[in-house]
């Protein structure tokens, strides 16, 4: 008996180191997953086999290696491969969701796993969903066995696989908590200046460093009506460039992070407006300090080379989104004697971006709002027909009323000098308490003292003012026009820090 047992824990033992050894070559090497079919004269045991396979050792040891099943990397799983193990992180666990149809009722999730190869989905359905839901947490590591792969499906998943895998009933998934069970995540950071590069709608892992981030607000689809809280962080790397990133949900409302948080986000989703941004679905990965080679490099570099002042944003750029236009239309704060007392201002063809702290002295009242085209995305000047309809030429409609939008002058004035601007229809009605155009005219046409108490009462009052003055001719003359692209109330507090930052660099 004393003989069993000694080869009972040898056995045992020599398991678990080739276990390490497998693992400890899948994490350190590379090229260990360029060539995966190297791994398959290495067994290891599945840990829920170990006892039947330890009953067959005492019978005959060969039986137990032919039983025993090999740990594949990720990206080794093909809709061929059947009976491997994967030891993985699971990175995110959705929510149970249930239909019900003619055909009958049921429930599904999904998680999605990683190791050091890749990424893939899983999903289970109805008695898997009360199997697995509860066991699988986000951050831990499992081993997962006898899963079905099939092939993904891209409309439900944004994971850099071409296969998913589907829980069943002969499927088994088991946490471990050894020594070599951390986290393994496999990342593809993309620049943050190099996001300018990416088609809009592509899927890229970023980090960066936390710059700052906004309060949570609620924004409502526009095709389901259905609201969503919303929070926008803006993350900075060394490429010198930020970008702004949105999260959504619980993620939105549980953010409670410092300025010099590290932030790894996997399968974030490019999107442009007015500039690169980037968007976290429900279905990325979003790590707070990960412990990852490149969080420890952008540590160094936050403590050692980070200069806020002189990062330029990528998602702030009207349109001049290539980091060469980006650099050289780059904002910066100036003063109006600055840019108007300089011959050569606005003559480059996109003109000139500046930013301006700047008081409002008066704003034209004569003018102040055109008639505009009702369809969506026109703006056109629509044109009174007589029979009094509002006729568009380039959709070629008339509408009944026209919908009025703002052009706006006013004068503004720092410390050095003033100029006239003109507001279009979003700075402005910031810069007009929110009333509207269509609101204003009609004050205008019935109620003269409310009309003027809307000026009046936003007279004096300070901005940080996003401006383009842009050289144009009429008749062989030229003009200078400056538009405010964007208009700020002035947070006094951030502005007080950039005073104490720009008097720190002297
Ligand atoms: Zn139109």
């Amino acid at each position: 008996m004393g003989n069993i047992s000694n080869t009972l824990s040898e056995s045992v033992s020599k398991g678990s180191d080739l276990n390490k050894n497998n693992i400890g070559r899948a994490s350190s090497a590379g090229s260990f997953y360029a060539k995966p079919e190297s791994s398959v004269n290495e067994k290891v045991l599945q840990p829920h086999e170990k006892l039947a396979s330890l009953k067959n050792i005492v019978n005959d040891s060969r039986i137990a290696s032919q039983k025993s099943t090999t740990i594949l990397p990720i990206e080794a799983i093909s809709p061929y491969s059947n009976g491997f193990v994967l030891k993985v992180t699971c990175t995110r666990v959705g929510d149970i969701k249930t239909w019900s149809n003619s055909r009958g009722e049921g429930k599904l999730f999904w998680a999605n796993f990683m190791d050091n190869s890749g990424e893939i989905r899983a999903t289970g359905f109805n008695d898997e969903v009360d199997k697995f839901h509860s066991i699988l947490k986000e951050g831990k590591t499992f081993l997962v066995s006898n899963c079905k792969v099939v092939v993904a499906n891209k409309q439900f998943s944004n994971l850099k696989n071409d296969s998913e895998l589907r829980f069943d009933r002969e499927t088994t998934i088991e946490e471990c908590d050894d020594a070599d069970s951390k986290p393994q995540y496999k990342f593809d950071f993309v620049n943050i200046a190099d996001i300018n590069n990416v088609d809009t709608n592509s899927n890229i892992d970023v980090i960066g460093v936390l710059k700052e981030y906004f309060d949570v607000t609620s924004t409502t689809s526009k095709t389901t009506g259905r609201s969503f809280d919303r929070r926008d962080i803006i993350l900075a790397d060394k490429s010198g460039y930020t970008v702004r990133g949105t999260i959504w949900g619980k993620t939105a409302q549980d953010f409670n992070q410092e300025s010099g948080t590290i932030i790894a986000i996997k399968g974030a989703k490019v999107s442009d407006f007015r500039g690169k941004n980037i968007s976290v679905s429900s279905s990325s990965l979003f790590l707070v300090n990960p412990e990852i080679p490149e969080a420890y490099a952008l540590r160094d570099w936050f403590n050692t080379g980070y200069k806020e002042l002189e990062l330029k944003d990528l998602s702030n750029m009207d349109g001049a989104n290539t980091a060469s236009a980006a650099s050289k239309f780059e904002t910066h704060r100036t003063t109006i004697d600055e840019v108007m007392g300089n011959p050569d201002v606005g003559k480059a063809e996109k003109g000139e971006y500046f930013t301006v702290v700047a008081t409002v002295l008066m704003f034209k009242s004569e003018t102040f709002a055109y008639p505009s085209c009702q369809s969506d995305n026109c703006n056109k000047k629509v044109i009174e027909d007589s029979d009094g309809r509002w006729r568009c030429e380039r959709c070629d409609k008339s509408f009944d009323t026209p919908a009025y939008r703002y052009i706006l002058n006013l004068n503004i004035a720092d410390h050095t000098s003033h100029t006239w601007v003109t507001a279009f229809d979003d700075s402005a009605r910031v810069l007009l308490d929110g009333t509207t155009a269509d609101e204003l005219t009609s004050l205008r046409d019935g109620d003269e003292t409310a009309f003027r108490t809307i000026f009046h009462n936003n007279q004096g009052k300070e901005y940080v003012f996003r401006c383009r003055a842009k050289q144009e001719f009429y008749k062989d003359e030229s003009k200078i026009r400056t538009q405010i692209m964007d208009a700020q109330p002035i947070d006094y507090l951030s502005e007080a820090k950039k005073l104490i930052e720009n008097i720190g660099l002297f």
